[in-house]
């Protein structure tokens, strides 16, 4: 019988365990999250006004993007199935004086409990890391109220998201540790938007996310050849 907790990966999970602690570390194994963290963020709020909405991150971490989102007036439920990155967001926000609802849950088990509850979810970089991407997409649909806002982002998946996002970003540049992504779980842009379709839901922007190593910047563009952004709507009743 398949439960909520089956579309998990334990190996995935041992992965940021054991990374946890250094979570808040600016320029650390997570530089690459603290550095997209205010364009990512941006680009929601270009699509939604996050005061005083409900929202709920799915595969939450440490909280970069979870507590970004309360300070911009959101109530957000940070929800994560590593138990050390959760310890971390907890303590974190004692410091940093945020309040996020932060649990150990999967999006199908919040799902079916909270459904309809949220005006906002995100899972950003996250759906490559599950077994079944397409379940956590129908949970995401679930979880919003009709008219609600959904944001995912992932890694494309093709020679050059190969290149950049793995052999570039992982062994030339060491902006991550070497392992943290694997090739075949890497999304197309049309697979995600047919999942989200069938879900229910509605795309209605998408944008790309890139490196520029000489700079050592981020920017938004029109590209989403390696990591992109997707923005969708649950149809109002
Ligand atoms: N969304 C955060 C963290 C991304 S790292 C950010 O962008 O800042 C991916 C996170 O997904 C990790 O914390 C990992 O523990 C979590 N994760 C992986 N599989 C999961 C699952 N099935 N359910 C919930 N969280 C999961």
């Amino acid at each position: 019988m398949t439960t909520v907790r089956d579309n998990v990966d334990p190996a995935e999970l041992a992965k940021f365990d054991s990374l946890a602690s250094r979570w808040w570390d600016t320029q650390g194994d997570f530089k690459p999250l603290h550095d997209i963290n205010p364009l990512r963020l941006d680009w929601i709020r270009q699509h939604v006004d996050l005061g005083g909405c409900r929202a709920a991150d799915i595969g939450c971490g440490g909280g970069i993007l979870a507590e970004s989102m309360a300070t911009a007036k959101a109530r957000v439920t940070g929800i994560d199935m590593a138990e050390g990155p959760l310890a971390v967001a907890r303590l974190h926000q004692l410091e940093s004086g945020t309040h996020v609802d932060y649990r150990q849950a999967t999006a199908e088990e919040l799902a079916a409990t909270e459904a309809g509850e949220y005006d906002v979810v995100t899972c950003l970089e996250m759906l490559e890391h599950v077994p079944d991407p397409s379940t956590v997409i129908k949970s995401c649909f679930e979880l919003v109220k009709p008219g609600g806002h959904v944001f995912f982002s992932t890694i494309n998946r093709n020679p050059k998201s190969f290149l950049f996002a793995i052999v570039g970003a992982e062994y030339v540049l060491k902006l991550l540790p070497s392992g943290t992504h694997e090739y075949a779980k890497f999304i197309r842009p049309s697979e995600l938007e047919a999942w989200a379709r069938s879900a229910g839901l509605e795309l209605r922007a998408s944008i790309g996310m890139h490196y520029n190593p000489v700079t050592r910047e981020y920017s938004l563009g029109s590209n989403l050849d390696v990591n992109y952004l997707m923005y969708f709507q649950r149809p109002a009743d």
